[in-house]
């Protein structure tokens, strides 16, 4: 009997060779292979007869190899590999055309399964380009039953074989302990898990394959929940924050000088910012908005109230251009006693020592900055508040840098776009949630027009009739890479051309992320002033930028962005009292990018919108990059297995409010469990 835990080198069948290989699929532990689930399965009730093959029918086919030919066609010098199978009923015969290589892997006497269109040509029953699934090689001991799962698999390691190692592995037997309690095993009707994961790889019947698969996806959300449960509340047990003072004459000052009443949205989420400020636990919460629902405002707020109380804030962006455009809202918001600087990785060294001198000695309340931000030699003289606009790009590991650069300072995170929630109940499922989902009075629905080029001239019709109505327009041209001297050159030809041809009578400014600082401005307050007409831009745009009379919005090459940023692009219209149109060009060639375009279409709610952004994504890359600190869901999938999660979730949580550091002997056994599941990312969870 092996352990989950050995290296899989264990595993009968298994050589150094083999591991290597089956290193590179992610399996490195014994356990790793028992959770190397099938991607499908071939269910032989499904498959036709030879013999009853009606042509022209997609089929599957099972028979055992009998010969395969290779040969050239007469005329074009096409190379074929022939492979004919018999099924007991009659042949039938795979072609392939210039891709002699499967001959390597279909060699007589295998059996194998053939899916695909059925013809017939030269008096034979033939499939062109069939998918196959080997299902058994010659002499091949293992009995594959009714039901045969198909693995995925690399270069040099078949489905088949991995199925062989697994048979070996489950049937020599594993040393596999339940990990989960039983009283939620029961509650929630699950599977014993070995039972679970044999049926998993060699189903009785394809029903249980899916009770077998809900125990596991179960699994992987209970521990990933149950970690967060326990960071959570190992967090709110330390009473070593810091307890603001969240009124005062600052904080009086500030909401007084805002050009505009708070939304109640905004009000009762300040509160409950507040409220968290005022605890000597540290906070840890969301704020998760709609696009232009105001989540700055509510930042600064809480910036104020840190510096009210002798603290400093600091504001983390992920891209320098929002950083700067923070800065300059900030400068904008802030009352003037309040000092701000900001810190990006552009500056230059003089400059940079300066403001770390400034930052060291409590010169500076609040800053602004990028990643530069929790570097090496960046120390406050007494961090308060730490706000990370995450815009999905930090993962939890830049979040605990920054709370390091102070004692238990208190953590906002925002999130530029609205999430959906089964992502803000996993990545951020160890935080408090805010909602801002009211948009300030007198925002205007906003028309949106996915075009193709036959209707360049009429888009451009009504950006002219918009700005004789005295409004004005954004043309925005997407650069892969703001810094490619290419693109830039082409996006000055496009100016140009509208400059010249297309609205010669109207003023056109140019504004992308590579402009210095001053010409930036000085375009922006040339837009700002009503001085320009129409500002071209690349999607330096996208966050920041306010011109409520802007009333078009013009979006090029659509297809290339994705939903989550074409929303917070489109938020930058439908800010002041008149109806505004956004019109998007796109050549959408693949299927995804055209799902994109009609959802961003018909759906104006950003919360609506990231759940189909979800789904049209599927799975995979979900948490990004491996930074997250989040253990990887092979199994379970945040479209489809939601209702799992929340369950999953409920009982987790369940579980830390009776025992809130696992220590009742009955649950030690999960404690294990989570520290594995987490790998690397168990010492964020165990961490301050
Ligand atoms: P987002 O939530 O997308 O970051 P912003 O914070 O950029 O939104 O706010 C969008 C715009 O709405 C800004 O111009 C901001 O000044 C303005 N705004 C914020 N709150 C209010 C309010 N309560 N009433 C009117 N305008 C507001
Ligand atoms: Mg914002």
């Amino acid at each position: 009997m092996l352990n989950p835990d050995e290296n899989v080198r264990y595993v009968k069948g298994v050589g150094p060779r083999l591991a290597e290989k089956l290193g590179k699929l992610g399996v490195v532990t014994v356990s790793d292979l028992i959770y190397y689930i099938p991607r499908r399965y071939l269910d032989r009730s499904n498959v036709i007869r030879i013999s009853d093959i009606k042509v022209g029918e997609e089929v599957t086919v099972v028979g055992e190899v009998k010969a395969a030919k290779k040969s050239i066609t007469p005329r074009q010098h096409r190379k074929v590999l022939n492979v004919d199978i018999f099924d007991g009923s009659g042949y039938l015969s795979g072609v392939w055309f210039n891709q002699l290589y499967h001959a390597d892997r279909l060699t007589v006497g295998t059996e194998v399964a053939f899916s695909g269109k059925a013809v017939f040509n030269y008096g034979r029953l033939q499939i062109i380009n069939p998918s196959y699934d080997i299902l058994r090689e010659k002499e091949d001991p293992v009995h594959t039953g009714r039901i045969v799962p198909i693995y995925p698999a690399v270069a040099g390691l078949s489905s088949n074989m991995i199925r062989r190692l697994i048979k070996n592995l489950i049937d020599s037997g594993v040393k596999v302990k339940d990990p989960l309690p039983q009283d939620v095993i029961k509650k929630n009707d699950l599977m014993a898990i070995l039972p679970a994961v044999r049926q998993m790889h060699f189903p009785d019947d394809m029903l249980v394959t899916s009770k077998a698969r809900r125990r596991l996806v179960f699994d992987e959300f209970f521990f990933l929940e149950l970690g967060l449960a326990l960071r959570k509340n190992r967090l709110e047990q330390t009473n070593k924050g810091i307890s603001h003072k969240t009124e005062g004459g600052l904080v009086k000052q500030f909401l007084d000088g805002l050009p505009f009443k708070l939304t109640d949205s905004q009000r009762k989420v300040l509160s409950e910012i507040a409220e968290d400020m005022r605890k000597s636990a540290p906070m840890h919460r969301l704020l998760l908005g709609e696009v232009g629902s105001g989540k700055t405002v509510v930042a600064v707020a809480a910036l104020v109230m840190t510096v009210q109380s002798g603290y400093q804030g600091a504001i983390m962006a992920p891209t320098e251009v929002l950083a700067e455009q923070h800065a300059l809202r900030l400068k904008e918001l802030l009352p003037s006693t309040i000092r701000s600087v900001l810190l990006t990785g552009g500056q230059t060294s003089t400059e940079k020592r300066g403001i770390r001198e400034d930052i060291k000695n409590g010169d500076v309340d609040v800053v602004i900055g990028t990643h530069a931000l929790i570097q090496e030699g960046i120390d406050f003289k007494a961090l308060g508040l730490a706000v990370v606009d995450e815009q999905h790009r930090f993962g939890v590991r830049q979040r605990i840098s920054l709370r390091e650069k102070g004692r238990m300072p208190d953590i906002l995170v925002m999130t530029a776009t609205p999430i959906p929630r089964t992502l803000a109940l996993t990545l951020y499922g160890d935080m408090d949630v805010s909602i801002l989902d009211e948009l300030p009075a007198g925002r205007q629905e906003i028309e949106t027009i996915v075009a193709d080029q036959k209707h360049r001239d009429d888009a451009y019709d009504l950006i002219r009739q918009q700005i004789r109505m005295g409004r004005q327009a954004y043309v925005v041209c997407p650069l892969v890479d703001e810094s490619d001297k290419i693109q830039i050159k082409a996006a000055s030809v496009e100016v140009e051309r509208l400059r010249t041809k297309v609205f010669p009578d109207f003023k056109v400014g140019l504004l992308h992320g590579q402009m210095k600082r001053e010409e930036k401005d000085a375009v922006m307050r040339g837009f700002r002033g009503g001085i320009l007409d129409i500002l071209i831009a690349t999607t330096v745009i996208e966050v920041g930028i306010d011109v409520p009379n802007v009333t078009v919005m013009l979006i090029e090459d659509a297809e290339r962005f994705g939903l989550s940023q074409l929303h917070q692009l489109r938020g930058r219209i439908g800010r002041g009292e008149h109806k505004s149109f956004c019109i998007l060009f796109a050549d959408p060639v693949t299927e995804d990018a055209e799902e994109r375009m009609k959802a961003i279409e018909k759906i104006s709610d950003g919360f609506q919108l990231a759940e189909e952004d979800l789904k049209i994504r599927g799975e995979g890359q979900l948490f990004g990059p491996r930074q997250s600190g989040m253990p990887d869901l092979r199994i379970a999938s945040l479209v489809r297995d939601m209702k799992i999660l929340i369950t999953a979730r409920d009982q987790a949580f369940d579980i830390i409010r009776k025992d809130p550091v696992l220590s009742r002997p009955e649950n030690t056994l999960m404690v294990d469990e989570v520290k594995k599941r987490f790998a690397e990312g168990a010492e964020w969870l165990f961490s301050g």
